[in-house]
């Protein structure tokens, strides 16, 4: 079973555009939306939710009001000045457990939290596994690790031989967990200034993980120079650019129609991601260099 991971040093590079056309390119897949804070991917993908779960990403204290005796040790104590007035704020809290620790009454027990949900669903293009953080929610790394985790036994129990995984925006844990021990990462960027720092965070990031990665560059022809400077930063470090794709007002029109653009229209782009679509899953075959 091979895993592909699309990524971006930040959102809006196109990076979902290119995984909605790969699901669709792609046969026998697993689709893991790995977006678990901004997802978006469900957009163009219309899940039809099969199966919904409960997500508990962390513990939160819990304060017995009864055996609380208003001593203030654990005010004094919390770092993040997180329980005032002997009342536990959950924004402020960041679960450490000393609150827990320190009460000389047991009057705090940590309690698993509930964060959020995770799917499993149909698509026009195979099963998806997807999450969805609740607002204010961290551990989306933990979720990330959840919904490929799903994934994988999905793509077992049903003979799939493919994941491909919309990873999130940055550089943060969820990345990271969208990334560790895929087979292929591809880091869509776009040629601007910020899309070359961002591009070489997430690459810096792969290549410390030792997870091979490829590049495409989105909407390549608004500065053609900085795409040179993309292009001769991947030469040197032996990466390579699978994909070139030009600015083209039919993408957001496809997005707006609610589907791929491989499905929508079959123009230059979709040729050119056909053609990054085959590189790739050839590569997927015979290994791209770590
Ligand atoms: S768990 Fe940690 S951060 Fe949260 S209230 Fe207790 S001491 Fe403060
Ligand atoms: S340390 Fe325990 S008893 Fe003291 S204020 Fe906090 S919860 Fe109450």
């Amino acid at each position: 079973m091979k895993e592909l991971t699309v990524i971006s040093g930040k959102g809006g590079t196109g990076k979902t555009t290119i995984t909605a056309a790969f699901a669709a390119l792609a046969q026998g897949q697993v689709m893991a939306d790995g977006d678990v804070d901004a997802a978006d991917l469900h957009l163009i993908l219309t899940p039809r939710i099969k199966k919904e779960e409960e997500f508990f990403g962390g513990r939160a204290p819990l304060m017995d009001k009864d055996k609380c005796d208003e001593c203030g040790i654990c005010m004094e104590l919390c770092r993040f000045e997180a329980i005032r007035d002997f009342i536990i704020d959950p924004i402020s809290c960041e679960g450490c457990g000393l609150c827990m620790h320190a009460c000389p009454n047991d009057a705090i027990t940590m309690e698993e939290k509930f964060s959020g949900h995770w799917f499993i669903s149909d698509t026009r293009f195979g099963p998806m596994v997807h999450g969805k953080l609740g607002i204010a929610e961290e551990n989306s790394g933990k979720l990330v690790s959840l919904v490929r985790q799903q994934a994988r036994l999905i793509a077992e129990e049903e003979n799939k031989d493919l994941i491909i995984i919309d990873g999130p925006p940055g550089i943060g844990c969820p990345v990271i967990a969208a990334m560790t021990g895929v087979d292929l990462v591809l880091a869509v960027t776009e040629p601007t200034l910020s899309g070359i720092h961002d591009l070489e965070r997430v690459l810096g990031v792969a290549g410390h993980f030792s997870v091979p990665a490829t590049v495409c560059v989105n909407k390549f022809d608004i500065n053609t120079e900085n795409t040179e400077k993309i292009k001769e930063y991947c030469r040197e470090r032996n990466i390579e650019v699978v994909g070139e794709i030009p600015y083209d007002p039919i993408v957001t029109k496809a997005m707006v129609a609610g589907q791929s653009i491989t499905e929508y229209d079959s123009g230059v782009v979709t040729d050119i991601i056909k053609k990054m679509w085959a590189r790739i899953e050839t590569g997927l075959g015979n290994g791209f260099e770590r």
